[in-house]
């Protein structure tokens, strides 16, 4: 889950970490001339959206008086913003208002999961304020890595090492060492997946600051972090997967037309995979989970069919705790309800296989023994 630049901002606060001074979030020009004056008559003034490149793309504006704040936040505030990031373009709802900064350097932090070593790793460069791929392809020589053993933690000498490999002002070392032990705790604590300070800005005043901050959350540990509900909510792009999220059902969006229930994550990739295979687009990944009474088969079956492109339902069920009539039961309830016009393929194996196959055979939907049948059936039917 991405937290917005003012969200990640608050959290990096709880930390310690250097931020600068803002005066909150503003929907409207009149909200922002009056937290510009809050902040003295000059402030800068924010876009908030996922995306990077908000700078480039006019996103991001500096205000000398509260007048011009005025008139810059009616600019940005409704602007489709398209980014390098985002080419098709994201409406500006909210902005953030900040105490402007004079930048003497720019440099690039992140700590980011590297899945080959197992651990977290700091990135660090002098060549911040940049798009640090463009730095990794035109530069490589300019980043530096630390990778973090997850059981002793970071050393301060490591951390130093690291600022002079990557070429950093030796002035600013001390706090910048601060910087990263305290950006690391949150990182660890908030189970970030993400965290890239860029710009790290040395101001001309001689903080070491957060000008930007871009904070994912292991989507896997929300349910330990109650405090970024609200946050959660409002990051879904795709709105099933927002609803899902409300029910607590494990759906991916995947663009195809071929709406999938299964249950155990294996068995759902396994069932993309001969969908995918029989010359069909799957709609989504949907885990039912194990156990699902026929209430939970109902509600997932509506949430796949609340996605306009599903031409056609394939549901393929392993039971072993899960009783294969119960998972029909749930979808002949389902069915009723729905008022469905597309085919449902459905495919039942092990406990109480023939009890449920029975129900579903007194029902149109189109039953299946195999996997692989299952596919190829619900492949032909959607065309
Ligand atoms: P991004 O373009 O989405 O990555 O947004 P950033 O927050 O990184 O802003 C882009 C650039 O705007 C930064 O690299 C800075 O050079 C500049 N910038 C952002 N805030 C300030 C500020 O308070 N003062 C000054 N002088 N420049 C700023
Ligand atoms: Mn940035």
């Amino acid at each position: 889950m991405k937290l917005h630049e003012y969200q990640a901002k608050d959290l990096l606060k709880k930390y310690g970490v250097a931020v600068p001074k803002n005066a909150g979030i503003a929907t409207s020009p009149e909200q922002v001339r009056i937290a510009v004056e809050s902040l003295g008559g000059r402030g800068v003034i924010k876009a908030q959206v996922h995306s990077g490149g908000r700078g480039k793309a006019g996103g991001i504006k500096v205000a000398n008086s509260p007048q011009e704040a005025e008139t810059i936040a009616a600019q940005i505030l409704g602007m489709l913003l398209k980014t390098h990031q985002v080419p098709e373009g994201i409406t500006v709802e909210q902005v953030l208002i900040e105490e402007p900064i004079t930048i003497a350097k720019e440099y690039y932090l992140s700590i980011v999961p590297d899945r080959s070593s197992q651990r977290n790793v700091f990135i660090l460069s002098e060549k911040g304020g940049m798009d640090i791929e463009a730095v990794a392809e035109e530069d490589p020589d300019a980043i530096v890595h630390l990778s973090v053993d997850p059981l002793v933690g970071i050393n301060d000498f490591e951390l130093r090492e690291a600022i002079v490999a990557a070429k950093l002002d030796p002035a600013f070392a001390n706090k910048i060492v601060l910087f990263m032990k305290q950006l690391y705790q949150c990182y660890m604590e908030a189970d970030g997946a993400l965290a890239e300070i860029n710009p790290l800005a040395i101001t001309s005043d001689g903080r070491v600051l957060a000008a930007d901050a871009k904070f994912q959350i292991d989507d896997s540990a929300l349910f330990r972090h109650k405090e970024f509900e609200a946050a959660a909510q409002e990051s879904f792009d795709n709105p099933i997967e927002a609803e899902a999220h409300r029910q607590d059902i494990a759906y991916v969006g995947l663009g195809g037309d071929i709406g999938l229930m299964c249950n155990g994550a294996g068995l759902t990739m396994s069932t993309i995979d001969e969908v995918k295979r029989a010359g069909g687009n799957p709609a989504n990944f949907l885990d039912v989970g194990g156990g699902a009474q026929a209430e939970r088969v109902s509600k997932c079956l509506a949430l796949i069919l609340s996605d306009p492109n599903v031409k056609g339902v394939l549901i393929n069920i392993f039971g072993g705790i899960t009783w294969c009539d119960e998972v029909a039961k749930g979808v002949i309830a389902g069915t009723e309800t729905l008022n469905v016009t597309v085919p449902i393929v459905v495919r039942l194996a092990g406990t109480r296989a023939a009890e449920g196959a029975e129900l579903i055979a007194k029902t149109n939907l189109i039953p299946a023994t195999t996997m692989q049948e299952a596919a190829a059936k619900i492949v032909s039917l959607v065309g």
